[in-house]
């Protein structure tokens, strides 16, 4: 059996953007969207500023997994790469910015759903920040062990993969 290997994606060029934009602005929320140079050029970084960025062509700030499918799927079609981003609080520019790429932010999908005292479980969206986990979690008598020194501003969903202490919704 056969395999397709993965082709890198190129950005959206500079005729591109206009219609990947257009594309986002119709299948989004109008507040999701941001063109703004000003501001698209504050997420082109996490704090790693020594590493290779560039300004996004364009930041959604998802407020639902619908949200970010939308993204991912106009993405895909357009072969325009997508960057998610937490806290931007990164020390080696994994939330930084490529050529012609949707920076994702998931800070606005803060919301702790359930946390299950019995199955020791919190079900979360992924831009919950770790520090307000943990003082969550104490309120039922549970701890949230994770604790990198960024945990008052650092997000869950960035640290989700290798620490499986929670679902992500
Ligand atoms: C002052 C300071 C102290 C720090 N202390 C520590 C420490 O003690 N230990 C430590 O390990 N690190 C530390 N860090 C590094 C950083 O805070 C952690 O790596 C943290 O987990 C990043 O969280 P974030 O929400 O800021 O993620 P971001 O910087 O936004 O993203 C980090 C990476 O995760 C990806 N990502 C983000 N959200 C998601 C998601 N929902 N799904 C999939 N991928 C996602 C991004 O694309 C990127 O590759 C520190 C940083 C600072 C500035």
């Amino acid at each position: 059996m056969g395999h397709q290997a993965c082709q890198p994606t190129e950005g959206a060029t500079v005729d591109g953007v206009s219609t990947l934009v257009e594309a986002l602005r119709q299948r989004l929320p109008a507040d999701r969207l941001i063109i703004d140079p000003d501001v698209t050029a504050t997420y082109a970084h996490d704090e790693a500023e020594w590493a290779p960025h560039v300004p996004p062509a364009a930041v959604v700030r998802a407020r639902s997994a619908e949200d970010v499918q939308q993204v991912v799927l106009i993405c895909l079609d357009a072969g325009v790469p997508v960057v998610t981003r937490g806290a931007g609080t990164g020390l080696s520019g994994g939330a930084n910015a490529v050529d012609g790429c949707v920076v994702v932010s998931l800070e606005a999908m803060d919301a702790i759903l359930r946390i299950d005292e019995l199955e020791r479980c919190a079900v979360v969206q992924p831009g919950v920040v770790n520090d307000h986990l943990r003082a969550a979690a104490a309120e039922k008598g549970l701890w949230y062990p994770p604790d990198p020194a960024s945990s008052p501003w650092s997000t869950i969903g960035a640290m989700s993969p290798p620490m499986p202490a929670a679902c992500v919704a």
